[in-house]
C-alpha cells in the first residue's frame, strides 16, 4: 500500500481510508425531536381522550439550531420543530397533527392534546445512530456517498486516505496514429491510450502521463526510462516475440528485473511483469482487447492493493448462455454480457473473441473465466464471471 495523506472531504469520493475512523461524539449529538409538534411529559397525557383533551400551557419554543431554555413542568408544553433539542423536563413529542390550538389563558397560549402517547414517542436519542467512541468505518474502506456523509456527521472533515498510486502509460508502435491525425496507409489508431488510463483511474490511480513512442530501440529506451518514474508503469505493445518488439530489451537496459514473461491466458499471452526499486512495471500486449483484459485481470488488482482496498470483488457464479469452443492449455477470459433469468446469472459472449475486435468490449460487463485445463464449454455449463462494469464505466 502507498503512503497516506489527509484529504478534504469534498475531494475524497472514491478514495480509500488509510485507517479506522472513530466517532469522537454521539450522533445525533443531542436528544431531539423527530417531528414538528410539542415537547411534553407523557404523564400529563394519561387521561387524554378524543372527548376530553388535555390542555397544556405553552412555555416556549425550541427550533432547529435554536434550543430553548424553558423547562417543561407538569401541565406544560414547548413548541418544537424536527431536529430541535428536546427541552429539559419533556420526554415525549406530540406531532402537531394530533393537537389543536387551545383557548389560551391569562398565562398565554395553550395547546390541546386528545390522545395518549407512550413515553419517548417521536424522541430521537443522543447517540441513537452512532455512540461516542464507536468505530464507524474501517481502514481499507472505499469512500462512496454514504461513507462521506457518515464522515461528515462524525465531524471528520479531513479523512486520512492512502495516496493514489501514480501511473504512467506508454503505448508503442510505428503504426500508431492519434484519433484526430490524418489517416495513413498502414496506420492504426492508438486506442489503448484512451482505454487504459480510464481503467487505471477506476482502479484508484492517478495517471501522471500518457505517451506514445515508435518501435526504434533508441527512442524506445529513452521513453521507457522516462515512464519508469511512476509507482506503476504500463507499457503496451512490443512485448511479443516479433523482430521489432524491443520493449523487454529496453526494460532490461533500464534495470527492471523480470518477474514473469508470458502467461497461460487468452487473450494476453505475451504479458510481461517486472519490478525496479519497489516500482511495478507491466508490459501488456498491444492488441486492444488483450491490453484491456490483461489490465483488468493483473494491473487493476495491483492498483487496488496499492490503494489499500480491503475488499476484492467476488466472482459471480453464472451459467454460459452459448457453446464456447476451446482447447485445454490456456485460461480464457471471455467477454460477456450478464443477465439475470430465473434466479440465475447467464453470461452471453459478446461475439467473436479475437483480440483485435475492440467493439466487442462495448457492453461487456463480465469476464467469464474458463480455466486453463478446460476444453469446450456447453451452453448451460457453470462458469465463474468477474464483474467489470464498475471498472469500465465512470457511472457504475
Ligand atoms: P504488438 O503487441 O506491438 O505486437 O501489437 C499487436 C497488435 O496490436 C498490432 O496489430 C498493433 O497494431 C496493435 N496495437 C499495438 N498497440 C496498439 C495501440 N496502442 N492501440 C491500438 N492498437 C495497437
Ligand atoms: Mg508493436
Amino acid at each position: 500500500p502507498s503512503a497516506t495523506e489527509p484529504v478534504e472531504l469534498a475531494q475524497a469520493f472514491g478514495r480509500v481510508l488509510a485507517s479506522e475512523v472513530v466517532s469522537p461524539a454521539p450522533v445525533p449529538p443531542f436528544t431531539g425531536s423527530a417531528m414538528d409538534g410539542y415537547a411534553v411529559r407523557a404523564e400529563d397525557l394519561r387521561v387524554a381522550a378524543p372527548r376530553s383533551p388535555v390542555s397544556l400551557q405553552l412555555v416556549g419554543e425550541s427550533r432547529a439550531g435554536h434550543p430553548c431554555s424553558a423547562v417543561v413542568g407538569g401541565g406544560e408544553a414547548v413548541a418544537i420543530s424536527t431536529g430541535a433539542v428536546l427541552p429539559r423536563g419533556a420526554d415525549t413529542v406530540v406531532p402537531v397533527e394530533s393537537t389543536r390550538a387551545g383557548q389560551g389563558t391569562a398565562m398565554g397560549e395553550t395547546v390541546e392534546v386528545a390522545e395518549r402517547l407512550v413515553r419517548g414517542t417521536f424522541v430521537r436519542a443522543a447517540g441513537g445512530d452512532i455512540d461516542a467512541g464507536a468505530s464507524v468505518l474501517s481502514g481499507g474502506t472505499k469512500l462512496g456517498a454514504a461513507e462521506l456523509g457518515v464522515l461528515a456527521s462524525v465531524g471528520c472533515g479531513l479523512p486520512v486516505c492512502t495516496r493514489r498510486p501514480r501511473v504512467r502509460i506508454l503505448t508503442t508502435g510505428d503504426e500508431l496514429l492519434a484519433a484526430d491525425e490524418p489517416a495513413r496507409v498502414g496506420g492504426v489508431r492508438d486506442s489503448n491510450r484512451h482505454t487504459l488510463p480510464h481503467l487505471a483511474r477506476s482502479s484508484g490511480a492517478q495517471v501522471t502521463g500518457v505517451d506514445s513512442v515508435g518501435d526504434d530501440p533508441a527512442s524506445l529506451k529513452a521513453a521507457v526510462a522516462g515512464a519508469l518514474q511512476a509507482d506503476l508503469t504500463v507499457i503496451c505493445g512490443g512485448v511479443s516475440v516479433g523482430e521489432h518488439d524491443h520493449v523487454k530489451d529496453a526494460l532490461r537496459t533500464a534495470g527492471v528485473s523480470e518477474r514473469f514473461s508470458g502467461i497461460a491466458l487468452k487473450p494476453g499471452k505475451p504479458t510481461w511483469f517486472g519490478t525496479r526499486d519497489g516500482k511495478l512495471v507491466f508490459g501488456l500486449p498491444g492488441n486492444p482487447v488483450s491490453a484491456m483484459v490483461t489490465f483488468i485481470l493483473l494491473v487493476a488488482p495491483a492498483l487496488r492493493n496499492m490503494c489499500g482496498v480491503a475488499a476484492e470483488e467476488e466472482p459471480l457464479s453464472a451459467v454460459l448462455a452459448e457453446d464456447y469452443e476451446k482447447r485445454p492449455g490456456r485460461a480464457h477470459a471471455v467477454r460477456c454480457r450478464m443477465q439475470r433469468r430465473n434466479g440465475q446469472w447467464w453470461a452471453t459472449p459478446t461475439g467473436a473473441q479475437d483480440s483485435h475486435l475492440l467493439s466487442s468490449m462495448i457492453g461487456a460487463d463480465g469476464l467469464a473465466m474458463v480455466p486453463r485445463s478446460s476444453g469446450s464449454v456447453r451452453a448451460g455449463d457453470p462458469v465463474e464471471v468477474l464483474p467489470i462494469r464498475d471498472l469500465m464505466s465512470s457511472l457504475g
